[in-house]
Formats: structure tokens, C-alpha cells, sequence
């Protein structure tokens, strides 16, 4: 007798969960995914993708067609500010994909769901992620590390002008990034610390997002017309590599791990973490391997390619929250193409 195809589940209907969604209906599986809130919305992201996460769109013959809305802008010159200086200006190795993430992951929803996935929206999982189950549900809330609170901000603006496609502006309390998005707005993206309590981010994100008084950043935004419903903020963020061998779960994207942002390398990690889940959960589906054999073959598959560019990325962090650290790589920025070209290669 033949024996119907086992479906998955995924908790999480963001970049690696949809992604993942997608490349398990190309192949045939039955899947649902549950997505605690709604499309379209923004998220806070850099809002660029480098070159393996294109990689991965491209081999699941997403990348061309996404290209094709109109909805993206390459980009391949990046500049470095401190909070007074212009450092460098550098060349992407490899062209990135600036994208909006209200436009991107509503596309891969309508994707998924022409591919006939079942998608939920406002339904939050609340069971347990064991068998046939995978979690997508994004990063895991950590209130602080070594006594600091890191938290995210991002919103769109209109009317400014940037020196190439991207800009990277390091701070004293975090860095912004900006980035030209398709249509003529601009991302303005930042990660941020503190040691006391939160500030009141709906009230004065303006404030952290458009850098201190007198800043290169500040002159930058003077006459950016923000779009206040493109705001969003996320805190409690933990940017601790964890392996996947140490998860008991099955996942993918940023509920494995969250990268440092300023590689620009977490959307890649989320598409990347998705289509290594797609053969194990394919033999799954079918039978041919049981849950904790696809689970851990995932596992094993994510460790090996992600933990030497998690800790070079951790490595990078450390240095620019570090006034000393920051200074360096300012430097080694400025004075070494080969330096940039190795930090890049190592983060991807
Ligand atoms: C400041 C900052 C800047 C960044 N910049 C960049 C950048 O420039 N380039 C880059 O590549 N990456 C960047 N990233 C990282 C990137 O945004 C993430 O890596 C990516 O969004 C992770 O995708 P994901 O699908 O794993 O998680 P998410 O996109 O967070 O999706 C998870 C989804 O799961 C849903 N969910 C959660 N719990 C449940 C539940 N119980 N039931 C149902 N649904 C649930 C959530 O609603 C959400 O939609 C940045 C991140 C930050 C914080």
C-alpha cells in the first residue's frame, strides 16, 4: 500500500519559515505554517542581502523572478563614517540585493501559497516543536548581555542623499546603517546599546536613529522626511552564538542563532538555514528518515556552515561596542582594502 507524505509544520511564517515553506511544496510536502501576527509588515533589518543568501534564493529559483517585481536595487559601494570623520570608502566584493522587507516577505508568502502551503495567519503555536515540527519563529528574547540592553530600530525616509549605496555610520552607543532602497527611499537601520533602563523607543526613535548632535549621521538626516508607519523596534536582542547541535528542536533562521547585523548576513543565514532543512525534511515526508535523523542532520549541516562566520562576526561586534575596538577597525578599514575584503569574506 502507499503511504501518504507525513506534512510539516512551521512555527513562524518570516524569511527562513516561508523560505523553507517554499522549498518543501517545490518538492511536493504537505506543509502549514503559523504566523503569530500579519503580512505586510516591516521589520527591523538593514534591508540588504549579500552574496550566499542571493545564492540560496537563486537556487531555489526565487531570485531571478523577486528581480523581476522591480522591487530591488543592487548595490556595491559602501562608505564608513565614525561620528565626525568620513573613513573610507570600500567596494563590495560581491554586489548585495537592497530590498524592502514589507515587500519581500509578502512576496514569498504569495509564493508559498500559489505553491498551495497552507499559511495561518494570527495563529500563534503554543505546543511543543517535536515531531514534524520546525521552528521558524525568529530570535529568542534575552534581557541583557554582560549588563547591556541591545535593541534594534528601523524606519524609512525620503529625501536623502547618500555617497554610494550604502553607509555605515559606527557610534559611540551602536551603529546605523543606510541603505538606498528601490522607488528613491532610504533605510535608515541602527543597533543600539545602553546599560540603564530602556528608553521609550515609540517617543524618541527619531533621536536615536538620526545619530548625536553634530554628528556626520546627523548632518546626513537633516532634511529626511521619515515614514512614521515604516517605524519598528525590536529589543531584548541576544547576539550569543549558539549551536544547533545544542538545540533539542528543529530550526531555522534566527531561532537557531542570531548574527551580529552589521555583517548584513542574517537574512542569507535564514534562507541558507532553510534550504539545508529541505532534503532531511523531504526524507522525512516520505519515510525515509525519522525525526531526529532530519533533525540532526540539519543541525550538523547548520553548524558546519555557519559557526566559523558566527564567531568572526561576534569578534567584529565585540570590536565596534569597544571605543579602542572600534578605532581599530575604523582604521584597518581605511588603510586596508585586503583587510575589508578578508572581514567580509570571513562574516559570509
Ligand atoms: C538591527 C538589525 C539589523 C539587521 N540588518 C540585516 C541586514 O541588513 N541584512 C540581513 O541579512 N539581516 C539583517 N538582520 C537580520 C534579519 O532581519 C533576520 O536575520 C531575519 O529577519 C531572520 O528571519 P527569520 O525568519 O529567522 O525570523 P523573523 O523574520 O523574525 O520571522 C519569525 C516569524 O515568526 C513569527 N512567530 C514567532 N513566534 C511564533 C509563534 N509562537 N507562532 C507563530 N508564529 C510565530 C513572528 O511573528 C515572525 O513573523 C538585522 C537584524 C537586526 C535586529
Amino acid at each position: 500500500m502507499h503511504r501518504s507524505a507525513e506534512s510539516v509544520t512551521i512555527v513562524g511564517g518570516g524569511l527562513a519559515g516561508l523560505t523553507l515553506g517554499i522549498g518543501l511544496r517545490q518538492r511536493g510536502v504537505p506543509v502549514v505554517v503559523w504566523e503569530a501576527g500579519h503580512l505586510p509588515r516591516h521589520r527591523v533589518c538593514g534591508e540588504f542581502i549579500s552574496g550566499t543568501g542571493q545564492r540560496a534564493l537563486d537556487r531555489l529559483g526565487l531570485l531571478d523572478r523577486f528581480r523581476a517585481t522591480g522591487a530591488c536595487s543592487a548595490a556595491a559601494k559602501v562608505t564608513f563614517f565614525t561620528e565626525t570623520t568620513r573613513i573610507a570608502a570600500r567596494t563590495l566584493p560581491e554586489p548585495a540585493l537592497c530590498i524592502s522587507r514589507l515587500t519581500l516577505d509578502d512576496w514569498l508568502a504569495q509564493e508559498f501559497q500559489k505553491l498551495g502551503g497552507e499559511l495561518r495567519f494570527g495563529a500563534r503555536w503554543t505546543g511543543p516543536c517535536g515531531g514534524g515540527v520546525v521552528r521558524a519563529s525568529g530570535r529568542r528574547a534575552a534581557q541583557e548581555a554582560r549588563g547591556w540592553r541591545l535593541f534594534g530600530l528601523k524606519a524609512h525616509a525620503r529625501n536623502v542623499e547618500l555617497e554610494g549605496d550604502l553607509e555605515m555610520h559606527l557610534l559611540p552607543l551602536g551603529y546605523v546603517g543606510l541603505c538606498r532602497l528601490a522607488g528613491g527611499e532610504v533605510n535608515v537601520c541602527g543597533l543600539f546599546r545602553t546599560d540603564t533602563k530602556l528608553p521609550n523607543l515609540a517617543r524618541n526613535w527619531r533621536g536615536w536613529l538620526g545619530g548625536p548632535e553634530g554628528s556626520m549621521l546627523r548632518s546626513r538626516l537633516k532634511d529626511a522626511r521619515f515614514d512614521e508607519g515604516s517605524f519598528c523596534a525590536v529589543t531584548a536582542l541576544s547576539l550569543r552564538p549558539m549551536s544547533a547541535t545544542d538545540r533539542s528542536e528543529c530550526c531555522v533562521g534566527e531561532a537557531l542563532t542570531m548574527i551580529p547585523p552589521v555583517t548584513g548576513n542574517g537574512m542569507s543565514m535564514a534562507f541558507e538555514s532553510a534550504e539545508l532543512a529541505i532534503e532531511p525534511l523531504v526524507g522525512f515526508s516520505r519515510g525515509d528518515l525519522n525525526w531526529e535523523e532530519a533533525r540532526r542532520t540539519i543541525a550538523a549541516s547548520c553548524d558546519r556552515r555557519f559557526a566559523a562566520r558566527l564567531r568572526h562576526a561576534s569578534w567584529l561586534q565585540w570590536g565596534l561596542f569597544h571605543p579602542i575596538g572600534r578605532a581599530i577597525l575604523g582604521s584597518l578599514v581605511a588603510r586596508s582594502n585586503s583587510f575589508w575584503v578578508g572581514a567580509f569574506q570571513a562574516t559570509r
